[in-house]
C-alpha cells in the first residue's frame, strides 16, 4: 500500500507543477494576449487579470463572438438597441481598465445563436484571428477537463470553437488559403488561462490586489447586464445612489483568497490537443 501510495505521490506530483506558469501570472510582461468569449461581458471573469497585465507591458487583445444583442428583460429594448448598447459598455469597461478600445473585435454573430452559425465559418474566423495577433496566451472559456462540461449554449460554443480553432491555427494546410493567399503564418498557442472552470480545475489564481476597484468600476459600465437595467434599462447613466448599489453588488462578486483578492483560471501549457486533459 506504501509502494501504491508514493508511486501515485511521485506520478501525481510533476502533473501538479506542470500546471502552474513558470512565471507567476502576476510578473507576466512582453506577451501578446488574446481573450475569446461570446458576449460583451465575458471578460468579467478576467478583468483584473487583464488590466493588470496591461499595465504590466502585455498586449491585451478581446474578441467577442456575438453581440449579445437578446441579453435582455427589458421589454422596450430591441435587438439593434441591446447591440449598441452593450458595445458602448464594452468599450468603456475596457478604457477603465486602460485596455486600448480598438484592441476590442466582435464578429457580429447573434446572442443565442452561436451554436448553431456554420461552425468552419466561425472556426475559419478564429484561425485568422490567431494567425494575426499571434497570441502567447489564449483566455478562453474552459472547453472542460476530462470530457464534456455543460456550459449555456454560447458559452460551450465559444469554449469548443476557440479550442477547435486554436488547434486549427498551428496546422499549415488547414485555412490553407489564409497563408498561401493571405500571407500570415500558422502559430501555435503556448499557454492558456481558461476562465469560467468547474471549480475543482481551477489551478492557477492571480492576486489582483490594487485592481479590485478598477475591476468594479468596469463592470460596473455593463449597466444592462450587470445592475436594475437588466429588466428596466435607463442607462448608461445611472444616479449616484444607484451607481454605488450596483456597485456595492459587485463588490461581493470578488473573489477573496487568504484575505487577498483573486481570479481563479484553468492553466494549460502545451498542445492544444491537449487542453481538456
Ligand atoms: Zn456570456
Amino acid at each position: 500500500m506504501r509502494h501504491i501510495l508514493i508511486t501515485f505521490l511521485l506520478v501525481l506530483i510533476p502533473l501538479i507543477s506542470i500546471a502552474q506558469p513558470d512565471v507567476p501570472v502576476e510578473q507576466w510582461t512582453g506577451k501578446t494576449i488574446l481573450l475569446i468569449g461570446a458576449h460583451p461581458d465575458d471578460d468579467s471573469y478576467s478583468m483584473g487579470t487583464l488590466g493588470m497585465l496591461n499595465a504590466n507591458g502585455n498586449e491585451v487583445y478581446i474578441a467577442i463572438l456575438t453581440t449579445g444583442n437578446v441579453g435582455t428583460q427589458d421589454p422596450d429594448l430591441g435587438m439593434m438597441d441591446l447591440a449598441l448598447i452593450r458595445k458602448q459598455e464594452e468599450q468603456a469597461a475596457l478604457a477603465t481598465m486602460g485596455i486600448p478600445t480598438d484592441h476590442y473585435i466582435n464578429f457580429g454573430y447573434d446572442d443565442g445563436m452561436l451554436e448553431y452559425e456554420d461552425k468552419k465559418e466561425v472556426v475559419a474566423k478564429l484561425v485568422r484571428l490567431i494567425r494575426e495577433v499571434r497570441p502567447d496566451v489564449l483566455f478562453s472559456f474552459d472547453p472542460g477537463k476530462g470530457g464534456q462540461r455543460w456550459h449555456k449554449a454560447d458559452h460551450r460554443a465559444s469554449a469548443y470553437l476557440s479550442a477547435d480553432a486554436a488547434r486549427a491555427a498551428m496546422w499549415p494546410l488547414m485555412f490553407q488559403g489564409q497563408i498561401t493567399v493571405e500571407g500570415l503564418e500558422a502559430h501555435t498557442i503556448p499557454e492558456y488561462l481558461l476562465y469560467d472552470s468547474a471549480e475543482k480545475d481551477k489551478n492557477t489564481w492571480v492576486d489582483i490586489t490594487g485592481w479590485e476597484e478598477r475591476k468594479v468600476d468596469a463592470l460596473s459600465k455593463y449597466v444592462s447586464q450587470f445592475s436594475s437595467g437588466w429588466s428596466d434599462y435607463n442607462g448608461p447613466d445611472l444616479s449616484p445612489e444607484q451607481e454605488e448599489e450596483m456597485k456595492e453588488n459587485l463588490r461581493r462578486w470578488i473573489r477573496y483568497r487568504d484575505g487577498m483578492p483573486m481570479e481563479g483560471f484553468r492553466y494549460y501549457t502545451g498542445l492544444p490537443d491537449n487542453i481538456g486533459r
